[in-house]
């Protein structure tokens, strides 16, 4: 009888949360859909597309466009079937059978996933009690344990926190390891390393259109490096791993800066005024929970009991996460904020 090998004998599907809630801020993605405008614009695009055709392995003009809305260079920019495509196929590419890689614990989950998948050896390295990094901490581990790829989030997912362009670089020239810096959240913030790829000859950025753009459905990812790099990504990813409905939307509404930009703005309010109320009912009842201070389009609050917090929410009806010890709110339309902070009352009343 065929039987499924250790590494995959106890995987799990990923597991989203189920639809029986009713305000739905577990999952980072944005509450605002695509404009009207842009929809009518996508859907004379589609009728255009040879659907009997293979997609564009380069995603010519996606690249092309998210390029031109950065301001980086087309030839530096490769395009993933989401941020998550990305992650597998540079740990599949950029790790040798034996070789290390290392995170910074807690982070997003799907960079160990990739490693065990690929049977690489796992350094994982601790962040500091306030959960910013202790970068020495990090190139020293890199040496000490011959580190070939270092990937961390920055703003990270799960804290919130993001460390500076300065921070960035200075680790970035301090390790021999490649260094992937996926800056998901990075549209929230402003340190990103995004325009100094070609300074650097191990970094590879990452950037998606899932969180800020509000495009999760489409599943697009971007990665950002220097040629060579770029170049290497291209040879080595599946050729039509971006499929021609994507790459047509995704040009669409990475041309439409101005909309793309109302939206961040639109977020950036929620978030705000999601943080205002955090701040508040942490005055109100004081040494509970402590609100990290993000640039992300979520919350971090730490406590105790988040476990249970976490519960209590979902009881009533709210999905949020509870993950490497923090209660992670993503920021919703603003009817959606207030119930989310009455129901949090309410158990900080208990
Ligand atoms: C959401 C998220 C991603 C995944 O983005 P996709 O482009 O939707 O695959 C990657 N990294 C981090 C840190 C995220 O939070």
């Amino acid at each position: 009888m065929y039987r499924l090998n250790d590494k995959i004998k106890d995987l799990k599907p990923y597991d989203p949360v189920e639809t029986r809630y009713r305000v739905h801020l577990d999952a980072n993605e944005s509450f605002l859909s695509l404009p009207a405008g842009i929809l009518e614009e996508a859907k004379r695009e589609l009728g255009e597309i040879a659907f009997n055709r293979y997609p564009d392995p380069a995603a010519k003009e996606l690249c092309g466009a998210f390029a031109a809305h950065y301001g980086v260079e087309a030839e530096h920019v490769v395009a993933g079937n989401g941020s998550d495509e990305l992650i597998s196929v540079i740990f599949g590419a950029f790790l040798q059978k034996g070789e290390a890689f290392a995170t910074v614990e807690p982070d997003f989950s799907m960079y160990a996933f990739n490693g065990a998948l690929n049977e690489a050896r796992h350094a994982t390295i601790g962040k500091q009690a306030d959960f910013t990094l202790d970068i020495d901490k990090i190139i020293e581990t890199c040496h000490n344990e011959k580190v070939k790829l270092l990937i961390f989030s920055n703003p990270c997912n799960p804290t919130s926190l993001v460390s500076s362009k300065e921070e960035m670089r200075r680790l970035v020239r301090s390790v021999d390891a490649l260094v992937v810096l996926d800056e998901a959240y990075m549209d929230f913030s402003s340190q990103s390393l995004m325009g100094e790829e070609d300074a650097f000859d191990n970094l590879i950025l990452l950037r998606t259109c899932s969180k800020a753009f509000g495009m999760a459905a489409l599943r697009l990812g971007f990665a950002v490096a220097r040629k060579e790099l770029a170049d290497a990504l291209r040879a080595v990813k599946s050729p039509y791993n971006v499929n021609t409905v994507s790459q047509t939307l995704g040009t669409i509404v990475l041309r439409h800066g101005d909309a793309l930009e109302e939206a961040r703005r639109e977020l950036l309010a929620s978030r705000d005024e999601l943080y205002a109320g955090l701040e508040a009912a942490a005055r109100r009842f004081p040494g509970r929970f402590r609100l990290l201070p993000g640039e992300t389009n979520f919350a971090a609050l730490l406590l105790p009991d988040g476990e249970q917090l976490y519960q209590f929410l979902g009881e009533r009806g709210i999905a949020v996460r509870y993950t490497g010890g923090l209660v992670r709110v993503t920021c919703g339309r603003p009817p959606e904020n207030e119930l989310f902070l009455e129901e949090l009352t309410a158990y900080l009343q208990n």
